[in-house]
């Protein structure tokens, strides 16, 4: 039996942070219920294409899913459950807002069987958190977290804000610590052309990726001594509490991914829905899969991204796995790369690796896998 894991996006949030570039609609929470019937459509559809499929994974990712009414939650596990051959274990995560919280809904979740709560703090500095337009304060997050007392959650801390210190860094890793986070994403802010945020990037006022480079850095050591391993470049967790679902991703394995602007990567196809809602409901409505682009990734574009993503992790990739995979050696395929970029990769246990103290500037080491991928 094959295994994939399944994404779900909800794409309503009560306010557009300042940053996001996300497929997020900050006033069109009423459709949400009219949304998820569509969802719901979906999922049973994609299930009958995928009956010979085990799913060890479930993501529901946003926009805000915790903002949406938790029975709805309910409603897309119940289907879920209905529609997809989930393993007994599996690793069921939802993202969850501070600002969106309380006893109801937590309760709801666990009665919908969520395992795993992925918790967007970003900052523990009050200000900070106003200028990035987030919903809630550190102590909001505070209170989610008691909420959750007991359960496995993650922490997402965002690093490159205005003003930003390593004394808030310091003091952001040391709450979500205090608080009990098995698992921190520590990330870099990505300014994108066209949100609020971009005209302080223009202005000068957010630290450049030299000093970005220097709080991640900071961080990291941080992270260690509290007893957090990374196992990619920008996730940490205690040992056992890895994210199965990303880890799929970056082992290039397979995901069916539902609702508006969702990505898949199923049977060696990517393939992405639509970002319009209305047009998402009317195509899910007649019975039509929303995907919108598509393209079957092989060859040496097949090769770079398995490369590209499995260099992400701490751990590497196998290169026998990578000959049964393709049937060509890594040596064979890359030969120009592997020699430019030798000092700053190892290979142990037939495992290779971008050493330690380069991961951080792993683009600067890819770009010679895609140039020699492209040719
Ligand atoms: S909560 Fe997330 S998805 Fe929603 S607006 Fe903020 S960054 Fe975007």
């Amino acid at each position: 039996m094959k295994m994939a894991g399944i994404y779900v996006h909800i794409p309503f949030c009560r306010h557009k942070c300042s940053y996001c570039d996300f497929t997020s609609f900050p006033d069109k929470i009423d459709y949400a219920e009219a949304y998820m019937a569509c969802l719901y459509k979906e999922l049973k559809m994609r299930g009958e294409e995928l009956k010979d499929y085990e799913f060890d994974t479930v993501y529901f990712g946003g926009g805000t899913p915790s903002y949406i009414p938790p029975k709805l939650i309910l409603g897309a596990m119940n289907q879920i459950r209905k529609c997809f051959r989930l393993t007994e274990n599996a690793e069921i995560t939802l993202e969850l807002n501070p600002g969106t919280i309380g006893e109801g809904k937590v309760k709801t979740y666990l009665e919908a069987g969520i395992n795993r709560f992925s918790i967007g703090l970003q900052t523990a500095i009050d200000e900070q958190l106003a200028d990035l337009g987030r919903i809630h304060n550190a102590r909001d997050y505070v209170f989610a977290t008691k909420l959750l007392a007991g359960q496995n959650f993650s922490t997402d801390v965002m690093l490159g804000l205005k003003n930003q210190t390593k004394e808030d860094v310091c003091k952001t890793i040391e709450l979500a610590h205090a608080c009990g986070s098995k698992h921190i994403s520590m990330y870099a802010l990505t300014v994108e052309d066209g949100t609020p945020i971009y005209t302080d990037y223009l202005n000068g006022e957010l630290p450049d990726s030299d000093e970005v480079a220097e709080l991640y850095e900071y961080g990291k050591k941080l992270l260690e001594e509290k007893g957090y391993k990374r196992y990619e470049i920008s996730n940490f967790a205690v040992e056992g509490y890895e994210s199965r679902h990303n880890l799929n991703y970056w082992k290039r394995g397979e995901y069916i991914g539902v609702g508006v602007s969702a990505s898949s990567f199923m049977m060696g196809k990517r393939f992405t829905n639509t970002f319009d809602l209305d047009e998402y409901m009317k195509c899910v409505i007649s019975g039509f899969y929303p995907a919108v682009t598509s393209e079957q990734v092989e060859g040496k574009d097949a090769k770079f991204e398995y490369v590209m993503l499995a260099l992400r992790t701490a751990k590497g990739f196998s290169l026998d796995e990578y000959k049964e995979e393709f049937g060509t050696s890594l040596g064979e395929d890359f030969p120009t790369a592997l020699k430019k970029t030798a000092k700053y990769l190892e290979l142990s246990d037939g495992y290779l690796r971008i050493k330690e103290e380069y991961l951080y500037v792993q683009n600067s080491i890819l770009i010679h896998f895609l140039e020699e991928g492209a040719e």
